[in-house]
């Protein structure tokens, strides 16, 4: 970290700030240069807050030189984070499908979609039970019903289940019930749900903020991780942008500049991308051109009749087709389809 005084600062003030690091333990450098001068910080500067540095009358600027996320920072970790649920891998090469309907509806819908899913080679089955909907008066989920019926398809199908944790109540149940546990858009900066997630012992599945910075996304990471929990699995879903055509924009950068800051793997979720199931194919295609790890994607046996996303919902049959494009796509990216 590097702090650049204001022009004309005493040397007693600079080296008062500079003695007040040196307490904290790192170690300080001061260069004297023409009208001003600059201290440069050495240590473990993730807990400073530059906010608060910049209060000091005498400090100019503040300027980081190292980000502020060390466990899922790349630099300390150069070889890819690989993640391993069933017979799914996800990252270090390894590519894998996660797929279900948006919210689970009865036992008929979520066994029928996970034997088709299966059959079309998807290793990892997705449900919402309990759902983060905009309004309070649409459907809100099974609630634990849902997970319960989550249970019976992965006992039908043997996928692992990966459905979303809204509340810090439900840590326990999930712990015992969900194989991946998925932490919302709306959620991605809850930070006590984050934290008592960072705890638990499965890997957890984040998804990008509606309108959060990369910076913003990974330092969520590092919540999780900084509580011992070291599984993470990113997942860019769209942002939101002026255009109003698609439900949320692919935000397709995203996934080569996050693999090179973070070793985390990244998965795309074009479904909630595009909100219109026609556009999930394309936008499949492209998060794997541009290096993404899996994909999950929202599939329904009834699409018309869904009780949440319906309009974003492949058919099986439409899966089943997407996956003979995505099983080329994925080699020619070079990495490896896990069924
Ligand atoms: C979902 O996966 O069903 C969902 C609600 O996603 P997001 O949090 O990305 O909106
Ligand atoms: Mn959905």
């Amino acid at each position: 970290m590097v702090i650049v005084m204001k022009p004309g600062t005493a040397q007693k003030d600079i080296q008062a700030l500079a003695e007040e690091f040196e307490a904290k333990g790192f170690s300080v450098g001061i260069t004297n240069g023409v009208g001003c001068s600059i201290l440069g910080l050495v240590g473990d500067t993730t807990s400073l807050d530059i906010d608060k540095i910049s209060i000091n009358p005498h400090v100019e600027r503040v300027v980081r030189v190292q980000e502020p996320y060390k466990k899922a920072n790349r630099k300390f970790h150069p070889e890819d984070t690989v993640i391993r649920i069933g017979n799914a891998v996800i990252g270090g090469g390894n590519f894998s499908m996660i797929a279900g309907p948006c919210s689970v509806e009865s036992e008929a819908q979520i066994v029928e979609v996970a034997k088709d899913v299966k059959a079309a080679g998807a290793s990892l089955l997705r449900g919402g039970a309990f759902k983060p909907r905009t309004s309070p008066y649409s459907f809100q989920g099974m609630g634990e019903d849902g997970l319960n019926l989550l249970l019976k398809a992965k006992a039908a199908t043997g996928l692992p289940i990966v459905t979303e944790l809204m509340s810090p109540k439900y840590v326990d149940l999930f712990e015992e019930k969900v194989d991946v546990v998925q932490i919302g858009a709306r959620n991605m900066q809850n930070f006590d749900l984050l934290k008592e997630v960072g705890r638990m012992s499965k890997p957890i599945l984040l998804k990008r903020g509606l309108s959060s910075s990369y910076e913003e996304w990974i330092m969520s990471a590092e919540y999780i991780m900084s509580e011992g929990n070291e599984n993470v699995i990113l997942c860019e879903r769209g942002i939101r942008t002026f255009e109003t055509y698609t439900r949320n924009t692919l935000d397709v950068s995203a996934i080569p500049a996050v693999k090179r800051m973070s070793h985390l793997p990244v998965i795309v979720d074009p479904s909630h991308a595009a909100g219109m199931s026609w556009m999930v194919e394309p936008l499949a295609m492209a998060a794997i051109a541009v290096g993404a790890d899996g994909l999950i994607i929202e599939v329904h046996n009834d699409p018309p009749h869904a009780k949440c996303d319906g309009q974003q919902s492949l058919t099986p049959n439409q899966f089943t087709g997407l996956m003979g494009k995505v099983a080329g796509m994925v080699h020619m990216a070079g990495k490896t389809l896990c069924r």
